[in-house]
């Protein structure tokens, strides 16, 4: 019976679900109150999960179910249709890995980050050079396992953002360096924008009193989310009623803590605003990386980082800084934290550079991938990409391709999300400015008719549709990266009078 094997879906689903729930509660304790020497326990009972959760999909019984239910497809309603698609390629994907392959391969990435950090710490690339080369043979080797009909790359890129293909992105990236890399050149020419200010004492009781404040301003439901103290923050969901976030606090920099706490206050109104009927299914929560990053860099830059969101803060600033900000107006606070210079960290990036630090690591990936770079000559091709993206010398490894952790997590073909999230939001923005006076609404404080609007178009279907159904249907038109590049333009044109 279709009904029978339905509910069994939907049972294993809520399983599938309550050992995510188990593992994340555990990460997120690790990474922000557990006490320091506690790892050796958590890791035996997250390896037991893992295992158990594995088993519970990859079998017979629902290789079966699933192959029942794409036979039945089109008798199901099409949430169910999607649950079992989107199941179905999970289980491909995982079944398709011979198993010791599979062991081996997370054996690697366990050596291969230890040694990363030895690495990174003693500016030792040649260390780290052999775990990376056999971390893209891996991947090259699974990428024909996921898809064989597909480009290696393309089949990686797939895992993190259904649907894109080099080609979309390759078109992309073209659009991005011809305008940001002459505009950033137009921007160091220009006179600098001061921000010496931004560097003093902000007291970590007055950052965590703001941290609250803009969980308000955002309209964060606090019955619903918390915020929690960690190294590198990130946001966590358990279901649409209990998102994680975390931020970091320094106490010479105020402003890394306020964007972290609105980027990921983006990432759980995305995860708040999902429909209660995808709850507890393999469609519940964000679609993709791209479309994820495309919440939260909406809100940290798109909204955070304009005039209208800093004149609207800039009382709340004055009162939990009043000497720290004395004399400095909330046009120099926007000017401020939208300083554009070429940099060599990714994460500390701003708004103007963080694509192109993005596209050196897609061009490599895809390099080495393709087999057409190996592993020890990433550094010089680094540097140089550096050199000619952003004008800057890489003075070592530990600041050059050692900085991410990406790749001795096995992650290739994660990247690129990150920038695509912040094209899609000016794409986005642009429909939004058709319908409303965006800034104005920004300016009087009601982000409510924003969030509405996103909740509306993006945040409640979940992953019911590919990121790129999902961006059309919302912009009645294809992803186009020309409204990046405008924005980027007209935003530092005249930031920096150019
Ligand atoms: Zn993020």
């Amino acid at each position: 019976m279709l009904q029978d094997k339905v509910k069994q879906l939907k049972a294993l689903e809520a399983k599938l679900h309550a050992y995510q729930h188990a593992s994340g509660l555990i990460y997120l304790d690790a990474v922000t109150v557990a006490p320091k020497d506690t790892a050796a326990g958590r890791g035996l009972t997250l390896s037991i999960l893992a295992e158990e959760q594995y088993k519970l999909l990859v079998n017979d019984t629902v290789g079966q179910l699933l192959e029942d239910l794409d036979a039945e497809k089109d008798r199901l309603d099409p949430q169910t249709a999607r649950e079992g698609h989107q199941l179905k390629r999970s289980y491909d994907q995982t079944h398709k890995i011979p198993m010791e392959e599979y062991v081996a391969y997370t054996q690697l990435l366990n050596d291969a980050q230890s040694v990363w950090h030895t690495a990174k710490a003693t500016d030792d690339f040649a260390l780290f050079c052999p775990y990376l080369q056999q971390i893209v043979d891996y991947n090259r080797k699974f990428a024909g396992y996921y898809n064989s009909a597909k480009a290696p790359y393309d089949a990686l890129l797939d895992q993190y953002e259904q649907g894109i293909t080099m080609e979309t992105l390759d078109r992309y990236f073209d659009q991005v360096r011809q305008t940001v890399v002459p505009l950033l050149k137009k921007v160091v020419a220009a006179p600098q924008v001061e921000a010496g200010f931004l560097h003093q004492t902000f007291p970590v009781e007055a950052q965590r009193a703001l941290s609250g404040y803009l969980m308000d301003v955002m309209g964060i439901d606090r019955n619903h989310c918390v915020l929690g103290e960690t190294e590198h923050p990130f946001t966590t969901n358990f279901n649409n009623k209990d998102v994680r976030i975390t931020t970091h606090y320094y106490e010479d920099n105020f402003v890394s803590s306020m964007y972290s706490v609105i980027h990921e206050g983006g990432h759980a109104l995305y995860e708040l605003n999902t429909d209660d009927a995808l709850a507890y299914t393999c469609l519940a929560g964000g679609v993709s990386m791209g479309i994820h990053e495309s919440q939260s860099r909406f809100y940290e830059n798109i909204i955070g980082r304009s005039e209208a969101f800093i004149s609207l803060i800039f009382p709340k600033l004055l009162e939990l800084f009043p000497t720290q900000l004395a004399g400095v107006t909330a046009h120099d606070l926007y000017r401020a934290v939208n300083r554009g210079e070429p940099s060599l960290i990714r994460i500390e990036a701003d708004e103007l550079t963080y694509s192109l630090h993005i596209m050196i690591r897609h061009e490599l990936e895809k390099q080495l991938i393709a087999g057409q770079l190996e592993a020890k000559d990433v550094p010089a091709a680094w540097n140089r990409l550096y050199q000619e993206y952003l004008g800057v010398d890489v003075p070592n490894d530990t600041m050059g391709c050692l900085q991410d952790s990406h790749w001795s997590g096995g992650s290739l073909g994660y990247f690129p999300s990150y920038s695509l999230g912040s094209a899609y939001g000016a794409q986005l923005l642009a429909v939004m400015s058709r319908e409303m006076d965006f800034y104005g609404e920004v300016a009087k404080g009601n982000l409510a008719v924003i969030t509405d609007w996103l909740k509306e178009h993006i945040h409640r279907y979940g992953c019911m549709y590919y990121p790129a159904d999902l961006l059309e249907m919302a912009c009645g038109e294809p992803f186009n990266p020309q409204y990046y590049t405008d924005y980027l333009t007209k935003k530092y044109t005249e930031i920096y009078n150019l």
